[in-house]
């Protein structure tokens, strides 16, 4: 939950769920829709499925309890090399190295690793020196100081050397390469793309769709894309809001939201012209589905627009 996410939202969030599915028994038993409803705003929305699948694995695979090693650990859904370490190490004392991006700056820096470490070789090599440190007895309390280290002093642009606990073992300090480590091999690439949604509506109602559980804002609810509403049907009746861009991380959207009367005389019209697996129902209702940040956004003009119409 906290991942690119604020504290105090955070904290709001997790005292949510911990009141609605208070045991991993409660959470396992959930519906998918109302776990993503509850982590509608936070984002990265495979986390809430696996988080659902985790509970569910623990329930149904180890009683309930859970799993104490990284290696079991990483056997749930959503839990990478990462996650699996830093759970082990630090509820139950597994001496196994976390290595997010932070500790990859620190180690890179300390042992003026020249090697890309978004390459394997390089990244092995990190591990391998992530182990090395690695003392027996507090593990956890070990990788929170080699994390912390690299949130707030060994920083990507601005290292603060001269108060730097380790900076007597620093070959980047000592060679004067700080900000030249860690070495990659290529910058990931922004994605541009646009979707342009038909907010299809008779003013009461408006027609939402699932998404596909893969892609882009996967098991969400959305308006209908341009392509997915038959020509021809209802009128046109301009934009909700002017066209915008939404950020997400690697990826630039351009989002429209068009308007457009449609008056079906049943949902069996509605099923019959834009498939069963559209949702034909009242603002309210909609709303209660577990819409993306972009579409939550727009909502209350979506909801203007469409009561405009009456007018
Ligand atoms: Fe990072 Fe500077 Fe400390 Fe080296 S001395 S680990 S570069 S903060």
């Amino acid at each position: 939950m906290m991942q690119q996410t604020r504290i105090d939202t955070g904290i709001r969030y997790w005292n949510a769920f911990m009141e609605r599915w208070p045991t991993v028994f409660d959470l396992a038993k959930a519906k998918e829709d109302e776990v993503m409803k509850a982590w509608q705003g936070l984002g990265y929305y495979n986390r809430a499925r696996n988080l659902l699948a985790a509970a569910q694995t623990v329930v149904d695979h180890h009683g309930g309890q859970f799993p104490q090693t990284a290696q079991a650990l990483q056997q749930l859904p959503g839990v990478g090399p990462y996650t699996s370490a830093a759970i082990s190490s630090i509820c139950f004392g597994e001496p196994v190295a976390a290595v997010d991006g932070n500790v990859i700056r620190v180690l890179s820096r300390l042992f003026d690793v020249n090697q890309p470490v978004d390459k394997p070789k390089g990244r092995q090599t990190i591990n391998d020196l992530a182990m090395m440190l690695m003392p027996k007895d507090r593990p956890g309390d070990h990788n929170q100081g080699m994390m912390e280290l690299g949130a707030l002093v060994c920083k990507p642009r601005n290292p603060i050397c001269h108060a730097c606990p380790v900076s007597s073992h620093c070959l980047a300090r000592e060679r004067e390469v700080q900000l030249k480590r860690p070495i990659k091999s290529g910058k990931t690439k922004i994605q541009e793309m646009a979707l342009a949604f038909v907010v299809l509506t008779n003013g009461t109602h408006v027609a939402l769709r699932q998404r596909p559980k893969s892609g882009i804002w996967g098991g969400l609810w959305t308006f209908l894309e341009q392509d997915q509403v038959p020509e021809g049907l209802g009128k046109k009746r301009g934009e909700v809001i002017p066209e915008f861009e939404h950020i997400l991380t690697h990826r630039i959207m351009r989002l429209s939201f068009s308007l457009q009367l449609w008056n079906p005389s049943s949902p069996s019209e509605v099923a019959g012209k834009l498939g069963s697996a559209v949702a034909w129902l009242p603002w309210d209702e909609a709303e209660a589905l577990a819409l993306p940040r972009a579409v939550e956004k727009i909502w209350p003009d979506a909801v203007k627009s469409a009561r405009k119409m009456y007018i």
